[in-house]
């Protein structure tokens, strides 16, 4: 029997299957998604989406005001994600200490994991040389109205921007393999080290038989089960809170399952510009805020962009107008506001087993926002844009909650051990633990707590 079944192979599962493998226990991973490596992710925007992101590309919330993306790939979604690594501040861990009543939720606790965690894991700063015009004009708006930026950390070896690298194609996994996704890093390593991986394998629900756990799904089309001492469920917020919902048994000792459910709602807006920008050339991130200010107010901006098939569902525009929207491509500059949500979305099931995502904004929630465009509009105008667009479309990327971490069982899911409340078998460290938005992107977190966690179990 295996020490360990780690369902999910992303930020998380890759994490805790490369620790608990290198400390000799016996593991398999489990992954809903295909295996596809720099030879074979599928080509172009419609092929990557549709084949490495779960439901066709794109998930929406009950009432379709947000659309939820998430991947489905060996890897998971760190292979398809911007790879921007950011520590926690104090402000994100007071917030998320007095919510939890956990006491390791403090930077004099966390900061050594991140440090030995960047000790590990490669990345860098995009050097300004390299800065395409979309950050030149985020930069120059920000420096022109007083507000503070900061170059990104990112998750990447070598990108080749030297030799002309265009970056946005690594939404659809990195053909260079320089993103430092789990497929390239710690899965590789913990396969050699002899961890055993299963594709294309969903996990439906989980039996808890006391001294060990039943796993039960479908891989290619057959009904499969399995069994390990214990199991991780690190299958992200949807994933974990829809297997723990359909073990009925377990899902009823777990009165706050699906509660807590946020996402960072980002918000595209666009500055069009006389002269090219060509936004999708280059570098895809080099700057975002780093402003007191923002922090203060709950709203973070960012420099990014969006691929044509992505772009064109933005845009608030139909038939001839919106083909003279599409027309200024590559003469559209991007901000993006991402608001720290307040935690009140509900993942459920419906009568059928399929997800449902309530996901309300508040009156908080959208008082940030009309305070962030205010700001993205006015960056626009003071970097020279002669015409501005906001988008209709909203999207969740970090998607957070579900299982909330916490010392009080109604109130939570998993306890400060990093398991489920009542099952010392069933293991959680991922994105579905966050009890709140903490307004930063949430990966480098989601690998200390997964590094905390598999210490602990190791131990334990
Ligand atoms: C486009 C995009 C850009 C992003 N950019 C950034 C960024 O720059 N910085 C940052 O910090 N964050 C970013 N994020 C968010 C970040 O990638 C996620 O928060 C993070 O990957 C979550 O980690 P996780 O381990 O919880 O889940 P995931 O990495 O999503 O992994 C979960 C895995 O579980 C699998 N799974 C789900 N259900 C089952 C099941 N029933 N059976 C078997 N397997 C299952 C999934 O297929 C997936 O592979 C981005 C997200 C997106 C979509």
């Amino acid at each position: 029997m295996y020490d360990f079944a780690i369902v999910g192979s992303g930020v998380s599962g890759g994490r805790i299957a490369f620790e608990l493998t290198a400390a000799g226990a016996k593991c398999l991973l489990v992954e809903a998604g295909r295996a596809f490596d720099r030879h074979s992710y599928p080509p172009g925007e419609l092929g990557y989406s549709t084949q490495m992101f779960w439901n066709g590309g794109l998930e929406i919330s009950r009432d379709a005001r947000l659309g939820f993306l998430r991947g489905k790939c060996l890897g998971g979604t760190s292979v398809v994600n911007q790879a921007d690594l950011n520590r926690f501040d104090a402000r994100a861990w007071d917030d998320w200490r007095g919510r939890s009543g956990i006491g390791f939720f403090q930077c004099a606790v966390m900061d050594p994991i991140y440090d030995d965690l960047r000790r590990q894991v490669v990345a860098d700063e995009i050097p300004p040389q390299f800065y395409n015009r979309n950050a030149r004009l985020f930069v120059e708006a920000f420096e022109r109205r007083g507000y503070h930026w900061a170059p990104i950390l990112r998750s990447q070896d070598n990108c080749h921007l030297d030799k002309g690298s265009d970056c946005i194609v690594c939404l659809g996994g990195c053909p260079r393999d320089a993103k430092q996704s789990t497929l390239v890093t710690l899965l590789p390593k913990a396969r050699a080290a002899g961890l055993e991986i299963e594709t294309e394998f969903e996990i439906d629900h989980l039996d808890d038989a006391g001294d060990h756990v039943r796993l039960a799904g479908r891989q290619r089309g057959h009904e499969r089960q399995l069994q390990a001492r214990r199991v991780v469920l690190a299958a992200g917020a949807l994933g974990n809170t829809a297997i723990l919902f359909r073990s009925r048994e377990i899902a009823a000792t777990l009165p706050a399952l699906g509660s807590s459910f946020c996402c960072h709602p980002q918000f595209m807006t666009y500055g069009v510009h006389r002269e090219p920008v060509n936004a999708h050339k280059g570098a895809l991130q080099s700057v975002e805020s780093h402003d007191e200010r923002f922090r203060e107010a709950g709203i973070k901006l960012e420099n990014v962009f969006a691929p044509p098939i992505a772009t064109a569902m933005l845009l608030p525009s139909r038939g001839a107008a919106h083909y003279q929207q599409m027309r200024k491509y590559r003469h559209i500059a991007c901000v993006e506001v991402a608001i720290r949500d307040e935690p009140v979305g509900r993942i459920a099931l419906d009568r059928r087993g399929k997800l449902v995502v309530d996901k309300p904004l508040t009156a908080l929630d959208h008082q940030k926002v009309r305070h962030g465009l205010d700001i993205a509009f006015d960056l626009h105008t003071a970097a020279g844009a002669i015409d501005t667009i906001r988008c209709e479309q909203v999207f969740g990327l970090h998607l957070m909650g579900g299982c909330p971490i916490g010392t009080d069982p109604r109130t939570s899911v998993v306890g400060p051990d990093f398991h489920v409340h009542g099952r010392p078998n069933l293991l959680v460290a991922d994105s579905s633990v966050f009890p709140t938005a903490p307004g930063i992107n949430p990966s480098f977190t989601i690998m200390a707590l997964s590094l905390r966690a598999s210490r602990q179990w190791l131990t334990h």
